[in-house]
């Protein structure tokens, strides 16, 4: 009796607040203009078409071809711009240089492996942010697959974690790695990081986070998008879903346990957020998706 008696009281308060609530709301449904060019409106994210991969060797993934469900392992690298009403952010840079792809769709074919068929400086224009209007540039790693246009972008600041920056420019022969691509970038102007993430319009929409393991300085894209909702964008944490669903490290990564051990971490991120997490490299999550001039917000 109690209860349903309290139970009717907390109802009826609850019902008369939201009543006039709702007064209120009416009266300030319009809102004065000041107000409204003042509301902060949140990014966007364009998804680009970088080109794809060849079909890999599974054991390069530590699979066998029986233990994937697309039965091969071909890939896409898409670019993404970042849009905020404070500046840009273009993030993965490609993997074959623009000056090579001629403007009437032909593919071309770079490391025997890598392809594309459209320009990323001609896709940014045509969305109204040119490459030397780009404020900032990040790639989640190193690799050739991610860096082919850098020296583009040499007039932005480049975000990047020290430990990456350090092997980019290392004297000798590494794996996977083409300075030629990224050699403009060395004296631009940076933020160079410490194993640490980087909020890059300092609202908490766009944040860099650190994810070492597949190389030193690997890095991941967490976006707040008002109406998407939280998303990360993965970088090389994983290439196929059955890296995550097995527990299976590439062959090439850096630092096994420390992939392992940041996977970890984001496992617990995801569910912290609630983000989607996107594999940028999985064909099957890239082609559902919306693509430039369409864009997530
Ligand atoms: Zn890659």
């Amino acid at each position: 009796m109690t209860l349903r008696h309290d139970a009717a009281i907390v109802l009826g308060l609850v019902t008369a607040l939201a009543l006039s609530a709702c007064g209120r709301s009416e009266k300030a449904a319009v809102p004065p203009v000041a107000a409204v060019a003042a509301a902060p409106a949140g990014p966007k994210l364009y998804i680009l078409d970088c080109g794809t991969i060849t079909a890999m060797d599974p054991g390069l993934y530590n699979l066998k071809k029986e233990e994937i469900a697309r039965g091969e392992t071909s890939f896409v690298s898409p670019c993404y711009l970042i849009v905020h009403p404070n500046g840009t952010l273009a993030w993965d840079l490609g993997q074959v240089p623009d000056a090579k792809i001629p403007d009437d769709g032909t593919e071309v074919t770079e490391q025997e492996v890598l392809k594309a068929t459209r320009r990323l400086d001609r896709q940014l224009e045509a969305l109204g942010h040119p490459v030397k209007d780009i404020t900032f540039v990040a790639m989640s790693h190193y690799h050739a697959d991610h860096t082919a246009n850098a020296n583009a972008f040499a007039a932005s600041t480049w975000i990047v974690q020290q430990a990456e920056y350090d092997l980019m420019f290392k004297e000798g022969d590494i794996a996977i790695r083409t300075p030629d691509s990224y050699v403009a970038l060395k004296d631009a102007k940076r933020i160079a990081l410490n194993n640490a993430d980087h909020d890059v319009f300092g609202d908490g929409t766009v944040v860099i986070k650190t994810a070492p393991g597949h190389t030193p300085g690997h890095q991941m894209l967490f976006l707040r998008l008002a109406n998407f909702g939280p998303l990360l964008l993965a970088g090389d944490l994983y290439h196929l879903p059955e890296e995550r669903s097995l527990d299976r490290v590439p062959t090439f990564d850096f630092d096994a346990a420390m992939t392992r051990d940041t996977r970890r971490k984001v496992e617990t991120f995801l569910v912290e957020t609630g983000a989607q997490m996107w594999i940028q490299h999985d064909p099957a999550t890239n082609a559902p998706l919306k693509k430039a001039p369409e864009f997530y917000d």
